[in-house]
């Protein structure tokens, strides 16, 4: 029992979606009955941990979760002494200040002697301090675009993604003192077998990843385009090509990156290619 992993993500919020699809893309199964505070993994020598995000850090510190799904903004503002070992790349937001929309803001400097709202005080803390800006933090645990409207502080410091909660409360963003994402934490004293499931499960998560980002391509083009053609689809080696029943042409399968898909895309066309078909891919080890 104590070999298994036990993995905390968020019981319900914005991490909770994202965290339990990552972990079924990984062939985890687990039943997560609606309530369920613990649900053990029916095919990988693991358990899942429901519970509240900023938690989670201390039970991973504690060892009593071995893994632990978070905002990195949770992991650092927490503070406790974790590995981070994966960043996951969804949950993506900053950590902002703002102030009254039409209030003056030249620099960080002009909040010198100004009162600042946060549930963050620690990550503020320490940006100001770099920024050798003396302000007051006043920490409160949510609903902190109010504090300015209600005179409780001057300026405020939360999580933004859109900037629609500053706006619709009056303020402006104003300066971005840190960007967050998903991260996996682990605990620092994990025994051998859990370091090796552990091992197992980055490596899922990394195959997850690599298919998101990368589509598999097929296309028709004259043979004496292959060379051309194949310089925009390196693939995972080199592409696969196949002389199609017509005289003079080819099939050329590949895998083609998403970042330079459209441009990549173009190119290929021009050399000649033709029947493009794109497909997403499930899976991909590297
Ligand atoms: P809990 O009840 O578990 O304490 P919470 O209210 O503290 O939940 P959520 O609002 O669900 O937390 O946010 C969880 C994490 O999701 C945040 O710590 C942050 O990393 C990320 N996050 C927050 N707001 C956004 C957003 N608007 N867009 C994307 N990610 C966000
Ligand atoms: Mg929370």
């Amino acid at each position: 029992m104590t070999e298994i992993l036990r993995i905390a993500v968020q019981k319900s919020g914005r991490l909770s979606d994202d965290s339990l699809k990552l972990i079924k893309e990984c062939g985890i199964r687990f039943d997560n009955g609606a309530g369920k505070l613990r649900a053990p993994a029916a095919n990988f020598p693991a358990e899942i941990l429901f519970l509240r995000d900023d938690d989670i850090p201390g039970y991973v510190e504690d060892g009593v979760a071995h893994l632990g799904i978070v905002g990195e903004n949770v992991a650092v503002e927490t503070a406790r002494d974790v590995d981070t070992v994966y960043r996951l790349g969804f949950s993506k937001c900053r950590l902002s200040i703002g102030i009254p929309r039409g209030e003056k803001y030249g620099s960080i400097k002009d909040l010198h002697g100004k009162s600042i709202a946060t549930s963050y005080p620690r990550i503020l803390g320490k940006y100001l301090q770099d920024n050798e800006v003396e302000a007051q933090i006043h920490e409160i645990g949510g609903s902190v675009e109010i504090a300015p409207s209600i005179g409780l502080a001057e300026a405020v410091c939360d999580i933004v993604s859109s900037g629609s909660t500053l706006l619709s409360n009056g303020l402006q963003e104003v300066e971005t003192i840190f960007r967050s994402e998903a991260v996996m934490i682990a605990s620092r004293n994990l025994s051998d077998t859990q370091q090796s499931h552990l091992d197992q499960l980055l490596f899922r998560i990394k195959s997850v990843q690599a298919a998101k980002n990368n589509k598999y391509i097929l296309l028709n083009c004259p043979t004496d385009s292959v060379e051309e053609v194949s310089k925009y689809l390196p693939g995972m080696r080199s592409p696969t090509v196949m002389p199609l029943a017509t005289e003079g042409w080819c099939s050329v399968h590949s895998v083609i990156n998403e970042n330079d898909f459209w441009e990549n895309i173009e190119k290929i066309r021009q050399a000649g290619a033709e029947g493009i078909l794109v497909i997403p891919i499930e899976k991909m080890i590297l």
